[in-house]
């Protein structure tokens, strides 16, 4: 993933912080590849507490199969 080809022509698509809810470009916003699904976050830090819910949630494991 590349996040230097910055379309100029594409709309300035706005998305929310999965942790602070802060509106955000999606351009300039950290991503989190779920299974099926992207989260993205405001920065680092957001991104930081996110993957620590995960690890405490202790859904990580790998019995579960992936769709
Ligand atoms: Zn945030």
């Amino acid at each position: 993933m590349s996040d230097k080809n910055v379309d100029m022509n594409a709309p300035h698509e706005m998305v929310l912080c999965k942790i602070c809810l802060t509106e955000i470009p999606a351009t300039v916003a950290k991503t989190f590849d779920g299974h099926a699904y992207v989260h993205y976050f405001c920065g680092l830090d957001c991104l930081g507490i996110w993957q620590e819910q995960l690890e405490k949630a202790g859904e990580g494991e790998s019995h579960t199969d992936p769709l």
